[in-house]
Parts: C-alpha cells; sequence; structure tokens
C-alpha cells in the first residue's frame, strides 16, 4: 500500500501522520517524537528520519512505500522551505539561520518533500475534512492560539505568497473601532501594529489588551486577584460557564473576526469560513454562540453572501501533520507518485 506522510516540527515535539491513496488517514490522534530542535539542524533532522519509521510502523505502512512527505513547521521561513536568516524563537540554534528545511529533509530520507509552515497547514487540514482533495474551492481558516494563525486555499490550493507571508492573516488590520462596548481601547500586537486580527483575537490579545479594559470595569472580579498571565488562561473557561465578564472578553473578540470576515468576503468571495485553535475547544453550545457572535459582527452582505458557512475546524492537535500529508499527497499525484 502506498502512502504518504504528514510531519509536523514543532518547537519541542515531532507530530506524525500517515494517508493513504485512499485519502484515509491511518494514525488516530498524535503520534509524537522529540523535536531536539534546539541542538541543531544535523540532530533534528536524524530524530524526524527516526520518529517517521516509528509513524510508520504505527501505521501498517512500509517505509519504501512512503512515496512523499509533507513537512510544517512554525514560520517564518520562505514559501519553499527556507528558515529565516534572522532565526525564530522555535529554532534558536545557529545553525537553523537561513537552512533550507525542505530540501535538507528530503536528502536525508531520499523522498521528496513538501512545505508549509503550520499555519497554513492547518487551513489546509480544515479544507480538505470539508470540502476533499481534489476541489476547487476557496476556503479563509483562522487559528485562534496563543498567537493568531490563517490560511487562504484559493481554489484548493494554499496561497503562500512570494516570500512565505501569504495567509498571514493576524497582521490584517481590522477597523475595531466598531466593535460595540470597546470605545477608548487601544490594541497593540507585537508585530508593532495597533488594531490587526491578532491584537483581538489571540490568547495573547486577552492577556495584552482586553482583560486590561475590562477587568477595572468589573471591581471585585475573581480574575483581578491574579496576574494577567495566569487570568488570561482560565477566560475561555469562565466564559463557556456563562461568566460575564469572559463572555464579554469573547464577544470582543468574536466581533473582531465578524469585521474580518467581512473584509475576506469583499477580498475572495470565499466558500467557507473555519476557525479552529483552542479558543474554541469548549461546549458545543458555546461554539455556537462563538459563531453567532461572529455573523452578527459581519456588515450585512449581498444576498447571495449572506450565508457563507463558518465551520469549526476538527482535529485541532493533529491539525498541522494532516494538512502537511494533504500537501505531500498533491506533491505525489503532480510528480505521478500517487
Ligand atoms: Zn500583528
Amino acid at each position: 500500500m502506498r502512502a504518504v506522510a504528514g510531519v509536523d516540527l514543532g518547537g519541542t515535539a515531532i507530530n506524525y501522520t500517515l494517508l493513504n491513496d485512499e485519502e484515509t488517514f491511518l494514525i488516530e490522534g498524535l503520534c509524537e517524537h522529540p523535536a531536539l530542535a534546539k541542538q541543531g539542524p544535523e540532530i533534528c533532522l536524524q530524530q524526524i528520519a527516526d520518529g517517521l519509521k516509528i509513524a510508520a510502523e504505527r501505521a501498517g505502512v512500509a517505509l519504501e512505500d512512503v512515496v512523499a512527505v509533507g513537512l510544517d513547521t512554525p514560520g517564518p521561513a520562505s514559501a519553499a522551505g527556507q528558515l529565516s536568516a534572522r532565526g525564530s524563537t522555535n529554532f534558536v540554534h545557529p545553525k537553523w539561520a537561513g537552512f533550507d528545511i525542505c530540501q535538507g529533509l528530503a536528502h536525508k530520507l531520499g523522498k521528496p518533500v513538501s512545505y508549509l509552515n503550520d499555519a497554513n497547514a492547518a487551513a489546509l487540514w480544515g479544507h480538505y475534512a470539508i470540502f476533499g482533495s481534489r476541489c476547487r474551492e476557496t476556503s479563509i481558516s483562522i487559528v485562534i492560539g496563543t498567537g493568531n494563525g490563517g490560511g487562504i486555499i484559493l481554489e484548493g490550493n494554499v496561497v503562500k505568497g512570494k516570500n512565505g507571508f501569504g495567509g498571514e492573516l493576524g497582521h490584517v488590520l481590522i477597523p475595531y473601532q466598531s466593535i460595540a462596548g470597546t470605545s477608548g481601547i487601544k490594541p497593540e500586537c507585537n508585530c508593532g501594529r495597533t488594531g490587526d486580527l491578532e491584537s483581538l483575537c489571540s490568547l495573547t490579545a486577552i492577556e495584552k489588551n482586553i482583560l486590561p479594559y475590562f477587568l477595572p470595569r468589573y471591581p471585585g472580579h475573581e480574575l483581578a486577584k491574579l496576574d494577567l498571565h495566569q487570568a488570561a488562561k482560565l477566560v475561555r473557561g469562565l466564559a463557556d460557564k456563562g461568566d460575564p465578564l469572559c463572555k464579554e472578553v469573547f464577544r470582543v473578540q468574536a466581533h473582531a473576526l465578524g469585521l474580518f470576515f467581512d473584509e475576506m468576503v469583499n477580498t475572495f468571495d470565499p466558500d467557507a469560513f473555519i476557525v479552529g485553535g483552542g479558543a474554541l475547544e469548549t461546549s458545543p453550545e458555546f461554539q455556537r454562540w462563538f459563531m453567532e457572535q461572529i455573523r452578527a459582527a459581519m456588515p450585512s452582505q449581498r444576498e447571495e453572501q449572506a450565508g457563507i458557512p463558518i465551520y469549526v475546524m476538527p482535529n485541532g492537535d493533529s491539525a498541522g501533520a494532516r494538512g502537511a500529508a494533504i500537501e505531500a499527497l498533491k506533491l505525489a499525484r503532480q510528480s505521478g507518485l500517487g
């Protein structure tokens, strides 16, 4: 049986999946191996190869039947998989600077390797889960975590951009001044912009911008006793239980997303929006409320566009590896290997 592999390289762990030519994922849940990225490219690439062997065994696929491998990593990296020359949080070892991790892995494994950044890989997985791998639809995905990652799948293909920054949606500015009940807020992002999507729709946004704005308006709130970093992590759980302050925090995030989606409706006229990430690891009722809030914040659309669906991204933990595997499947088909 022929298959492709998806390799999601994070800061501390590598997660694997395998996908056969009937488009069935052969690993359920996580299949992790330590990344050792801090020890530089040589050791880390060997780790990827060792872990791939274990993953293939677990999936019941002979290593020689893995015809292509899809890799995804945190950025910044070029569209082809060359890591930033200035280094990055997850690749601190000096030998990573400017390292072509896609070619490096292809050489190590003796197999063709495709590359995506982790947010684009998650977006491709979300798209595939809804439309399948041979579709020509367009979707916009947002993953709300510590930061805000996203991706654009245009007529079935990932928009990577000239320098690898395509789909960097968290740093798109939104008209945040029109979010009700937030007059005077000045949401700053780590990137230096004021009022981009990440500055209002991420765990970092809750800690740095939204909680400091709302806490003084709810005197005696239990979160006021904690430092903001700790408090921010508790907001989701409390919001899910109906705490008014914490629900306000999530309403602001949803309304920021609604304004952003309106921009995307007018840019791409997409088939679907997909929202994922830690922010949505909540009860189904809360997810439904959050989706309604997103839609409530979107200015009215033309009749034909009013019903663009908003989906919750499935399988959050394995989204990166699964998206990477789908990209590898495309590579295999284009090369006649699949
Ligand atoms: Zn930003």
